[in-house]
Order: structure tokens, then C-alpha cells, then sequence
């Protein structure tokens, strides 16, 4: 929709001929806003850890012969200090997953040896809030890809699933095979997110509810780097969620199928 936007360019090359050369700069344009707007978040992003961290210097040096007030406001330097380090890891890797062929080199990978390390991370996270952590599905499945890539991307959804719900509920992590696919499931109990808002919650920086994401420690950058993982792993990421309900994000993956012996190979036996 919109203005097609094209640069047209002529040329005569014979005295009966000329040449007409039309270029859409309608994409090129769109990928030369959309890096301004990320600049931009990027810069107010950051404006309110370092911000926080400036007033709370300066309000730790007035207070220095109170020793309990020095305590409390250098926890919260503390945590706005990793607050910030997190955004700019974030930053980091999503700038790096949006060149594209940001994958590199890839490999065979044991998608259960990624779910094990996924779920094996978010669990303090888990146990702070007595949320019951489960894995399950079948075993022994393979993509193409990258190991830690694949590991960030699962943890990304489960510490969500474990952040967005309330003490003592459940989180499971299931996978499956569907076809050339394999799906990777992660479903809460947890507060849901709004129908209309469930395809914005891939974007950048886009929070349902910017009070609560900042309370959990959330960057906004989670989801939008999920989606990079999948789509450069050939995949996609999708949710279903009901407000009050809980969510379920799924990841499909091509898999790897076995290669069936050709009449080339030669079958040694031991
Ligand atoms: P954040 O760092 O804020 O969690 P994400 O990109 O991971 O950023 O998620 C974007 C927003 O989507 C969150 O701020 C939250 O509002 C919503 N969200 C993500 N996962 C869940 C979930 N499992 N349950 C409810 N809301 C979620």
C-alpha cells in the first residue's frame, strides 16, 4: 500500500532506440527509516538507565554519612547498571542478526541439547517465583544452525513466559515434530497479551505494558531477536494468548531429515 517510488533512468543508444531503467526505491527507503527509528529508540532507550544512574550518583553523594540510605541507592545503581548492560547486549545482537547471512556458519544441532541449556538458564528465574518449570516431547531432533543463537532465542521466550506470570504457576517447554518441521512450543498460565496486540510484540522496543516490562527487567529487544533467529534459521516464530489465559509461543524450524543411503555409499560393517 501506499506510493510506489521509483528512479527512472533513460538512455539512447541507438538514434530509433532508447533505454528506460526503472528502480523501486520504495524498499530502499523503508530500510533507510526503519534504521533511523532504531537509532532513535535506541538513544531514548538508553537516555533512562543512564539518567537514573546520574541522579542516583549524585543523590548517594549527598547522602554519604547515612550509611543505610548509601546502601539502598547504590542497590538500585546496581541494578540499573545491569539493566543497561542487558539493553546494550541486546543492541548488540540484533544489530548483528539484522545483516543478513548473520548465521554463518552452521552445523547440525541437538534441539533437545538446546532446550536442556535454555530451560537450565531461566531456572533461578523460575525458582525465585516457585514457578514450576517443565520439559517434554520427543527426542533426538536436529536443525541446521547455530547452537547459542538457538539457545538465546528459547530463553528469550521462557524467561517471558516465567516474567509475565504470577507466583506458583506452570511454564512447559514441548517440542514436536510436524512434517520438515519442528515445532518448539513454550506455553504460560501467565496474564496474556491483548488480540490486537499480538503482532506488535515482535517489533522493537513494543511493550504491552512499559511499567511492568521495566519491573521485570525487560529491554523490549526479546522477542523482536526471537523472530531474527527463526526467520535466519529458515523459521518462524508465532503466539496464541488469551488475556487472564496465558500465551504459547511456538518456533518451527525446518528439521533435519536423515539422508537416505544412495547407491554410492558403501555400508561397512564393524
Ligand atoms: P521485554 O523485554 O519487555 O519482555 P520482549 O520483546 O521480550 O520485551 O516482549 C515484548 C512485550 O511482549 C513484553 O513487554 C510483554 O508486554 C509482552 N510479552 C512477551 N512475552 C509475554 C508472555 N509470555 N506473556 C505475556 N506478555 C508477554
Amino acid at each position: 500500500p501506499g506510493l510506489l517510488m521509483v528512479q527512472v533512468r533513460v538512455a539512447q543508444v541507438t538514434p530509433h532506440h532508447v533505454l528506460v531503467l526503472a528502480e523501486d526505491l520504495t524498499q530502499a527507503r523503508r530500510i533507510d527509516a526503519m534504521r533511523r527509528d532504531f537509532v532513535v529508540n535506541v538513544s531514548h532507550e538508553l537516555k533512562t538507565p543512564v539518567g537514573a544512574l546520574q541522579l542516583l550518583a549524585e543523590t548517594v553523594h549527598d547522602a554519604a554519612d547515612d550509611p543505610d540510605a548509601v546502601r539502598r541507592f547504590t542497590d538500585r545503581m546496581q541494578s540499573e547498571a545491569s539493566r543497561l548492560s542487558a539493553l546494550v547486549h541486546e543492541i548488540i545482537e540484533l544489530s548483528r542478526l539484522q545483516v543478513a547471512g548473520a548465521v554463518g556458519q552452521v552445523a547440525v544441532v541437538d534441539v533437545d541439547a538446546v532446550l536442556a541449556e535454555a530451560v537450565d538458564r531461566a531456572r533461578t528465574a523460575a525458582d525465585a517465583k516457585k514457578v514450576r518449570l517443565d520439559l517434554g516431547g520427543v527426542r533426538g531432533t536436529t536443525v541446521l544452525g547455530q547452537h547459542d543463537l538457538l539457545v538465546t532465542a528459547v530463553r528469550n521466550l521462557v524467561d517471558n513466559a516465567v516474567a509475565y506470570s504470577g507466583e506458583a504457576s506452570h511454564v512447559g517447554v514441548g517440542v514436536r515434530e510436524a512434517g520438515d518441521l519442528v515445532e518448539i512450543a513454550v506455553v504460560d498460565e501467565g496474564i496474556g497479551i491483548p488480540a490486537d496486540e499480538q503482532d506488535r510484540v515482535f517489533e522493537r522496543f513494543y511493550r504491552v505494558d512499559p511499567a511492568r516490562s521495566r519491573d521485570t527487567g525487560g529491554t523490549g529487544l526479546g522477542l523482536s531477536i526471537v523472530k531474527h533467529v527463526a526467520a535466519d534459521h529458515g523459521g518462524d516464530v508465532s503466539v496464541w494468548s488469551q488475556p487472564g489465559r496465558g500465551s504459547t509461543f511456538t518456533m518451527r524450524l525446518p528439521r533435519t531429515t536423515p539422508t537416505p543411503l544412495t547407491t554410492g555409499d558403501t555400508v561397512r560393517e564393524t
